[in-house]
């Protein structure tokens, strides 16, 4: 689902024009710093910085925060497989954890999976919907671990009064094509930590030591990659970041329109909410396993059982294994996270169908109980 249209080919064609498509060459004020300055004062965070994936955002918010090799970082057995490999890609590794009834992380088996070893936790917030983060950054402040928000899934939706991705020390966004707003691929990264945003500014940019802002870095620099966008990606996403709020409008309202037919429906369960005010998915539940095929699966590729290079524990080159540098023998299996197989089993996610009225919304929202 995304929309796009002459404003972004507008804005596209300006960047052409003026023959400037790297943002750190044409000076300040570009078509990228200003989408990242938009979504700071939007988002009501103190860094953004924008990359070339979701996967580049999380793997340079690890190492921002000082994640590597010894680490183990907790992450949720559902979500795609990125969240899990980009712990791997900094030297790290991911300690699964079960999703509760809200198809979020457990925050009670955070808890029990934290270790000595223990870094931080990767909270999910997938298909839009929001991890119990009340509860998150209870258990992450108890045993001092760090907070990094996965909201690729999740680009615009609250949680209290919060945009998601602001609320952990630092938080992710996708702007691929499956995402709520894209330019094909991007990334982004939020965080109101001055020394994370100036590390992460480093890493994604080959260190940026020969960069004008420089000067004004206080960290010690380090070599890093190259995770830059384009111009044309930041021309893209300043258009596309001003058709958000009405995305995510038009997604709760018909939210509500199809969770008060199925209120009334007793085949299946609407599935809690963390934060039910401002729910803008709906995903449901059967009491045993079922197979309704107009409904989506939430399986599949999003469950770790089904990560096959993960969970054999592979890595590029031999001695780059993070799970050598493991302070402890990691063991994966396929039952290890049995609740989460037993949940996604029995639930489903309804698309919510973005273009229709809100009375078409009822009758697609009657038919599905119907069927
Ligand atoms: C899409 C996604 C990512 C990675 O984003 P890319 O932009 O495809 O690299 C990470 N985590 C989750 C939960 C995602 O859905």
């Amino acid at each position: 689902m995304f929309e796009i249209g002459q404003e972004e080919i507008d804005a596209v064609t300006e960047v052409i024009k003026s023959g400037q498509f790297m943002r750190y060459r044409g000076g300040e004020g570009g078509f990228t710093e200003t989408f990242e300055k938009e979504l700071c004062s939007k988002f009501n965070t103190k860094h953004a910085l924008i990359v070339n994936s979701g996967t580049s955002a999380l793997i340079c918010s690890l190492a921002a925060m000082g994640v590597g090799p010894g680490d183990e970082v907790i992450v949720p057995a559902y979500t795609w497989v990125a969240s899990a490999m980009a712990v791997c890609a900094v030297g790290a590794v991911p300690i699964l954890v079960d999703v509760d009834d809200t198809l979020t992380i457990d925050p009670e088996d955070i808890e029990r999976k934290i270790t000595p070893y223990t870094k931080a936790i990767i909270p999910v917030h997938m298909l839009n919907t929001p991890c119990d983060m009340d509860r998150i950054m209870q258990v992450a402040e108890k045993h001092s671990l760090l907070v990094l928000e996965d909201a690729c899934q999740a680009v615009g939706i609250t949680y209290k009064g919060k945009m998601l991705g602001t609320i952990g020390d630092m938080g992710t966004l996708s702007f691929n094509m499956y995402k709520n707003i894209t330019c094909g691929e991007g990334g982004g990264i939020l965080t109101d930590n001055e020394k994370y945003y100036k590390r992460a500014l480093m890493y994604h940019d080959a260190g940026c030591f020969t960069r004008e802002h420089a000067s004004s870095i206080q960290e010690p620099f380090f070599p890093g990659v190259n995770y830059r966008v384009s111009e044309i990606q930041g021309a893209i996403l300043g258009e596309q970041f001003k058709r958000l709020p009405k995305i995510i409008e038009n997604l709760r309202e018909r939210r509500k329109v199809i969770a008060e037919v199925f209120a009334d429906c007793d085949k299946f369960k609407i599935l809690k909410n963390n934060d039910e005010s401002s729910a803008a998915a709906i995903l449901i539940i059967y009491d045993k396993p079922v197979k309704v095929d107009s409904l989506i699966e939430v399986g599949g590729r999003h469950i770790y059982t089904n990560w096959d290079p993960l969970m054999n524990q592979s890595s590029f080159h031999k001695d780059m294994n993070p799970f050598k540098w493991a302070k402890r023998e990691i063991i994966y299996t396929d039952d290890m996270c049995q609740k989460t197989l037993d949940l996604l089993a029995r639930v489903k996610n309804i698309e919510i169908p973005y273009d229709m009225s809100l009375d078409e919304v009822k009758t697609y929202a009657e038919g599905i109980c119907n069927e």
